[in-house]
């Protein structure tokens, strides 16, 4: 079986180490150069997205990101899933609010904007405090403004104005500004049967806009609704393939953040806390196999290594502690690998992070730091 990932980038890599033992062979198509690309190496294979399509028995995506004339190339292929409308809904918050509505799944309250009256509109019917994020292209927090004080209006949107006419296609999604206690994600997969097997769900640390710390956590309540609302948009997609959705956690009850058609940064845990990490669920699903089992084996969080190429190698020695590198060059900020750290029994994960917090760089890893502190007190 031989899969086509639309994108290059550290999801196709894990992905192509995932299907390796189940005789599941991988090729990247880079969006931006046309290159067909081996995802572990970046060795070139071939060049243009009929060549590509031509060579794949499945086509899928590690970014939501796309052009939508590509995603439609794909889709005529019939080779392509999750379906490309899943990936469009990924990349683009008007369709994503509206498939959140239609499926009947809590999110914030929401208005989209094009111009200083739909602004105003805006203001009225979300009010202040609200997040303002562009409807495409923004991740991670980017593309997006906090309008907390009248007084900042006119400034903001000067700024939004610019982002809006930078294309046609463009928008702004004001939404509310939700006053959660925590953001917790949950990763699971759908069958071509409609199948549907879920991971714990994982509690999530930001820092400056960009997932950190990751732990998969035990609870009966958050989970159950997670899985509802997952059975929801899955359903309502006919989804095949590895879904995320991110939400906030307020006083006990779930809202819809975001979604993420994909396999997500927030599962990287399942690669030595699961018992089928999601990279294999994924081409599973996709190459139309059973599912495997997504139960928890071990108690497990995963640090994100953010613009870092190098760590101390206490952690090569450290038992429970898996390193995983991107072989990506050097940038600040840039996701370069991760580290999934494990605890066999109760206590033991925490024990490990407040290990790691002693050798880890207290500047580059803030939020391991943050906990070891919390933990001490
Ligand atoms: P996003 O790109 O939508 O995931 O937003 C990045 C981060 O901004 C989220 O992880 C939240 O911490 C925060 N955020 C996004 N939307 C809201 C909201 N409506 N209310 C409060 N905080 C938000």
């Amino acid at each position: 079986m031989h899969v086509l990932v639309l994108g290059a980038g550290q999801l196709a890599r894990m992905m192509s180490l995932a299907g390796a033992p189940l005789n599941i062979q991988l090729s990247a198509y880079d969006v931006g150069s046309g290159n067909i690309v081996h995802p572990l190496t970046q060795t070139v294979l071939g060049h243009g997205l009929d060549n590509a399509i031509a060579q794949a028995d499945v086509i899928t995506a590690e970014f939501e990101h796309i052009p939508h004339s590509i995603l439609d190339i794909c889709q005529q292929s019939g080779k392509f899933f999750p379906a490309t409308e899943a990936i469009k809904a990924g990349g683009d918050r008007r369709i994503e609010k509206a498939l959140l509505d239609n499926a009947g799944v809590r999110n914030a309250k929401y208005a989209v904007i094009k111009t200083r009256e739909d602004f105003d509109y805006a203001i009225e019917k979300v009010g202040i405090p609200m997040v303002l994020k562009s409807a495409l292209g923004g991740y991670d927090g980017k593309g997006q403004w906090r309008l907390k004080n009248r007084a900042d209006i006119d400034t903001i949107w000067q700024e939004m104005a610019e982002c809006i006419t930078s294309s046609d296609t463009q928008a702004i999604v004001a939404e509310e500004f939700v006053p959660f206690q925590r953001e917790v994600s949950l990763v699971g997969a759908r069958a071509k049967n409609g199948t549907i097997a879920v991971y714990p769900l994982a509690e999530n640390v930001h820092t400056d806009g960009v997932l950190s710390l990751s732990t998969a956590i035990a609870d009966q309540n958050l989970q159950q609704q997670a899985e509802q609302m997952f059975s929801a948009v899955a359903q309502s997609l006919d989804y095949v393939g590895v879904l995320a959705l991110e939400f906030f956690d307020v006083d006990g009850a779930l809202l819809v953040n975001e979604i993420a058609p994909r396999v997500h940064n927030s599962g990287h845990w399942t690669q030595q806390g699961a018992e089928t990490c999601q990279f294999e669920n994924h081409l599973r699903a996709v190459c139309g196999l059973p599912l495997g089992s997504t139960k928890l084996v071990r108690e497990t969080a995963m640090i994100n290594i953010l613009g870092e190429d190098t760590l101390p190698k206490e952690l090569l020695e450290m038992a429970g502690c898996h390193i995983h590198w991107y072989g990506k060059e050097k940038r600040a900020g840039r996701k370069m690998g991760h580290i999934n750290v494990c605890g066999d029994y109760s206590g033991e994960l925490q024990r490990r992070l407040c290990a790691l917090a002693k050798v880890l760089d207290a500047q580059a890893f803030p939020a391991v730091d943050d906990f070891a502190k919390g933990f001490s007190v």
